[in-house]
């Protein structure tokens, strides 16, 4: 913590994006530190492949893998209250939390997000419940794994990581150091608890993704990791960057799988899984989209995308290079029921 080094600063020193700014391009990052982000290689040299085996296992399956879908909005139709912190269930409504996970295992998904969103220290921070980050990240990873292993199944258990809540310095307040200091308390909890792989999900700034990244390596160095990013301002994120930029960025900061999650629905997401893909062939592309726009009714996001929408937009995704494949907002095991006989069906016949 004490010796400065060059990789800490971010993508690079100038960066610093506006709301549909242009952000700088990945030919403008610094050469990466395999120490700070190890790749494939420099994990299987730390640990044998040890911590990815069950990751290896699911990736040696053939054909496409089914991820889960929303949490929040299962959560808000058992009755979470719009502003409360989602993170507190883990700890007071454990079986509704449990009931939640066994919907997705039972609609079919391979990879299960725990109830971690918001899980860090400085949004956790906004309800005064700062102090409670390794609690209730720990708790998250240890209710899903129970319902998994009580399901006898072999899915995978993602420690979920959003977006820290604040806005990266120079434009924010939150410094490059903090950022990873703040994902690191919040993946060493869901180590703790448990978890096969880190997901980080929904970031914009590549700034911040990379910091997520750099706390993720801190505490767990060998741990597969998925990282996405929601691509609804144009085709870019809300701070400008490309999938192209995003693909390289990550790929060279030693992500496992790629891609895109949230935004304005399926018809948003297919083109980028198609540029991820044309500039990246050899990544692992992952694809979790909202069931549709979000439509504001009674100030609350309604999400009208139908599980046979989904279902056909999954193997779209699927075509344009997914092969991860789940939804984000609005989703429900209807939709991943649905959207996983789509999957199977389309493999079958080699789509
Ligand atoms: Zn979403």
């Amino acid at each position: 913590m004490t010796e400065p080094r060059r990789t800490r600063r971010g993508p690079d020193g100038t960066r610093h994006s506006a709301p549909g700014r242009v952000d700088a391009g990945p030919g403008l990052l610094e050469p990466v530190d395999p120490s700070v982000f190890p790749d494939r290689a420099a994990r299987r040299a730390i640990d044998g492949g040890a911590r990815s085996a069950r990751w290896t296992a699911l990736l040696d399956q053939a054909g496409p893998i089914l991820a889960d879908g929303a949490m929040g909005t299962m959560l808000f139709l058992n009755g979470l209250q719009f502003g409360d912190p989602p993170e507190v269930w883990n700890l007071t409504q454990p079986e509704v939390i449990r009931r939640i996970h066994r919907g997705y295992l039972e609609a079919g998904s391979q990879i299960l997000l725990t109830n971690t969103f918001g899980g860090n220290r400085l949004r956790l921070g906004l309800h005064r419940l700062e102090s409670r980050v390794a609690e209730l990240n720990q708790t998250a990873a240890i209710l899903l794994r129970s319902e998994v292993e009580t399901a006898g199944n072999q899915a995978l258990v993602a420690g979920d990581i959003g977006p820290s809540g604040a806005i990266m310095a120079p434009v924010g307040t939150l410094d490059y150091e903090e950022a990873v200091d703040v994902f690191a308390e919040q993946a060493g909890a869901l180590v703790d608890g448990g978890v096969d792989l880190i997901w980080i999900e929904t970031m914009s700034d590549l700034t911040e993704i990379k910091a997520a990244i750099e706390g993720v390596r801190r505490v767990a160095p060998g741990i597969p990791l998925i990282t996405t990013m929601t691509f609804d301002t144009r085709g870019r994120t809300m701070m400008g960057v490309t999938p192209e930029q995003a693909v390289e960025a990550l790929r060279a900061w030693g992500s496992d799988a790629i891609g895109g999650n949230c935004g304005n629905g399926p018809d948003e997401l297919v083109p980028v899984m198609s540029q991820m893909r044309g500039v990246a062939p050899d990544v692992l592309l992952v694809s979790k989209s909202n069931a549709g726009m979000p439509e504001l009714v009674d100030m609350r996001a309604v999400y009208r995308a139908s599980p046979e929408t989904m279902a056909l937009a999954a193997v779209e995704m699927q075509v344009a290079g997914a092969r991860i494949v789940g939804g984000c907002c609005g989703s429900t095991p209807d939709h991943l029921r649905a959207m996983r006989a789509a999957l199977v069906a389309g493999a079958s016949v080699g789509a």
